[in-house]
């Protein structure tokens, strides 16, 4: 059984569509990475998949229970499973980094500080952020913001991830130490949902790579297949004009 099936997913702002057709299985593990125009429809998919957006047709199962977007508290208990970082880390100004990964596991996971607390010096240390628990996030850099950001959605304990260009905000030799954390996610096992633009990254870490555009999936493989020989003139144009 996939870990994750979006069967025939159509969803709209008002009323205007902004996905539709989408059908996508994943299977745990897997790295898959959503690629195409800006206003293509990928962070809507990422809503969907969140629960934070009701499709008008369609649905999405997570290890083979469907959300059910009029059931908030199985929408939350769903949700638990899944964690996003946006490209804006919203990192919390008034809490320490080591506050900043503990609150959502203590608040709304009611889980014991102490246990809390060990994990998340854990994971800082992992993302190489280990030496820096009690500064604030207007002493850090951006990348290492972002990295507290991650650490922060890992400690919530899900079992799979969504990355929303998450190096899009930061200078690019801030890049990189961004995606060796991204990198490391993916050696670890982690299902992960990707949207990036750099797109040597996506074609090193993908399992699958997704192109969209105008809310469509225009076609759909391997790294190797949708770079070195799209299918449909859409990819070739798109993929030609960044590479
Ligand atoms: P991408 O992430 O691929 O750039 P989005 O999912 O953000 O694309 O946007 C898809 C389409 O939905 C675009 O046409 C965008 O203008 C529109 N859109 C995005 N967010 C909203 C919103 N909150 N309200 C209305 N339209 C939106
Ligand atoms: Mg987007």
């Amino acid at each position: 059984m996939p870990q994750l099936e979006i069967h025939d997913l159509k969803a709209n702002y008002g009323t205007h569509t902004v996905l539709e057709r989408i059908n996508l299985d994943v299977e745990k593990g897997e790295i898959i990475s959503l690629i195409g125009p800006s206003g293509s429809g990928k962070s809507t998919l990422l809503r969907v998949l969140m629960g934070l957006l009701p499709p008008i047709s369609g649905g999405v199962r997570v290890d083979g229970r469907s959300l059910d977007y009029a059931n908030p508290a199985q929408l939350r208990e769903i949700r638990a499973s899944m964690a996003i970082v946006f490209q804006q880390y919203n990192l919390f100004q008034n809490m320490s980094v080591l506050e900043n990964v503990c609150v959502a596991p203590v608040k709304v996971q009611r889980r014991a500080r102490k246990e809390v607390e060990e994990l998340a010096v854990r994971l800082l240390t992992k993302v190489g952020m280990g030496n820096k628990l009690d500064a604030y996030p207007d002493q850090l850099s951006g990348g290492q913001q972002q990295r507290v950001a991650i650490a922060r959605a890992l400690a919530l304990q899900p079992s799979i991830m969504l990355l929303d260009e998450v190096t899009a905000a930061l200078d690019p030799e801030l890049v990189n130490e961004v995606l060796d954390t991204v990198r490391m996610l993916a050696a670890d096992g982690m299902t992960l949902f990707i949207v990036s633009h750099e797109m040597g990254f996506v074609r090193e870490v993908s399992s699958k790579v997704v192109f969209m555009d105008g809310g469509h999936i225009v076609e759909s493989g391997t790294p190797r297949e949708l770079f070195d020989n799209p299918q449909h003139a859409r990819t070739r144009e798109f993929v030609g004009k960044i590479l």
